[in-house]
């Protein structure tokens, strides 16, 4: 069996909807995840967002776009009378729920069950348009087998198991289709995995069906050695170790969300990532093996704060570096990187939303000091402890930029580079031409 997930981009229009029902026709057996159409979680997230502030016309308004958006695709994406039909009963009933909201109390809850929509609606259109071609297919609803726990964590026992429920309950088919994102939580109610999501859906189905393969389909042909926004000639990189793919992942590359790595590395199933508009190109393929003593790929990750706090009392003291990450995680804000040294440790944060609170606290530890708009370069690759010189060419590569924290030896996968946000681009570049030997780039 194997796992496909094609993203908004790929399901965006009814063209593109036609285009991955010719990579999915096979023999195989499949369980194919579809995002929502691009732009429409977005658009949710703003209907949400007026139901919220109680400006139901506002949020007509936008309702009315998204409904019109989709009476266009269906009836790009379907031919017969009959299929016309059902494909605007399925629209109606979508929307008709969507504004349902504005006689009702709007709460977090009421959010989530609108934010679903997306994924409901692609999938049962995808999966009519299916039918209407004669494509033997079975929709298995997400909201049926995917949950979260009560720290929003998957319910992996709960998803293995309804899961191959559901799929008992449908034998026999080579072809099952459902939703990315969406889920339950542990109370029942309509919950999702996060923006971004659907990858994780991919690759948690991956996990409980044990899965041969999860394939991740979007339209860049795989994971490039550095980031095509702001470097010229970049390269898609054909394997990545999974710890090196979920470093790539979290420090910039967008091509994959972070979460979906673990399930797959826990299980050890590879994942493959591949191109709609380019669907023989190798893409890349995240395993358990690497290529050896060599660098993959660098990546950036923006909105980075760093803070320092020094303390006379951290030397030859225990117990101060414990004080220090307490505040941070009582102010639930992740660490990104650590360095110290015997008086003084700096760290970067990405989520500032408390940051007012952990200086007042930090204070009372240290003298702190906050620098903001940084970003963290991440140098990713099998990179082991007893190397001899592949930190110095990534270092030397920087020569011209002024570094204000380097963290190395914390994986064997990574070395990560503190810089300025005005000198992001310059890092790339350099980096890309010191790592990969590409000069011409430059020019
Ligand atoms: N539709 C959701 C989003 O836009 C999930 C996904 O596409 O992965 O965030
Ligand atoms: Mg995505």
């Amino acid at each position: 069996m194997k796992i496909l997930k094609f993203g908004g981009t790929s399901v965006g229009s009814a063209q593109r909807m036609k285009d991955v029902v010719k990579l999915i026709v096979s023999e195989e057996t499949k369980i194919v995840v579809l995002s929502a159409m691009s732009g429409t979680t977005n658009s949710l997230v703003e209907i949400s967002d007026y139901f919220y502030h109680k400006n139901t016309a506002g949020a007509l308004e936008h309702i009315n776009i998204l409904e019109k958006k989709y009476y266009d695709v269906a009836s790009e994406l379907v031919n017969t009378q009959k299929y016309t039909t059902k494909a605007n009963e399925i629209i109606k009933e979508r929307f008709t729920y969507i504004r349902s909201f504005s006689t009702a109390v709007f709460t977090v809850f009421e959010e989530k069950a609108i934010l679903a929509q997306g994924e409901l609606l692609s999938t049962l259109l995808f999966q009519l348009y299916l039918q209407e071609l004669g494509v033997d297919s079975v929709l298995l609803p997400a909201l049926d087998f995917m949950r979260i726990d009560k720290n929003s964590e998957p319910d992996t026992a709960f998803i293995a198991e309804n899961l191959a429920k559901q799929l008992a309950e449908n034998p026999n088919h080579q072809l099952y289709i459902t939703q990315g994102y969406i889920c339950r939580n542990f109370y029942g109610e309509i919950d999702n995995l996060q923006r971004g999501g659907s990858d994780y859906t991919a690759s948690l189905i991956g996990a409980a069906a044990n899965a041969d393969e999860i394939q991740i389909w979007t339209d860049i042909d795989g994971m490039h050695d550095n980031d095509p926004r702001y470097v010229e000639g970049t390269h898609p990189v054909p394997f990545l170790h999974f710890e090196e793919a979920a470093e790539l992942a979290y420090f910039g590359a967008k091509i994959l969300h972070p979460t979906c790595i673990l399930p797959a590395k826990l299980n050890n199933i590879p994942v493959r990532l591949l191109n709609t508009m380019q669907p023989d190109a190798h893409g890349t393929l995240i395993s358990m093996q690497s290529k050896k003593n060599s660098v993959q790929a660098v990546a950036a990750k923006d909105g980075i704060t760093a803070i320092k706090i020094k303390s006379g009392r951290m030397l030859l003291a225990y117990g101060f570096l414990r004080k220090v990450f307490e505040v941070f995680e009582s102010y639930q804000t992740a660490i990104d990187m650590i360095t110290t040294s015997e008086v003084g440790v700096s760290v970067t944060i990405d989520n500032t939303k408390n940051l007012d609170e952990i200086l007042n606290e930090l204070k009372k530890l240290g003298t702190v000091t906050v620098d903001a708009d940084l970003v963290i370069i991440c140098v990713v690759g099998d990179i082991p402890g007893d190397n001899v010189g592949m930190t110095a060419i990534a270092v030397d590569a920087l020569k011209q930029i002024p570094i204000r924290m380097i963290s190395y030896g914390g994986s064997n996968y990574n070395i990560s580079f503190l810089v300025k946000s005005a000198d992001k681009v310059k890092a790339l570049n350099a980096l890309s031409n010191n790592l990969f030997n590409m000069s011409e780039r430059q020019k």
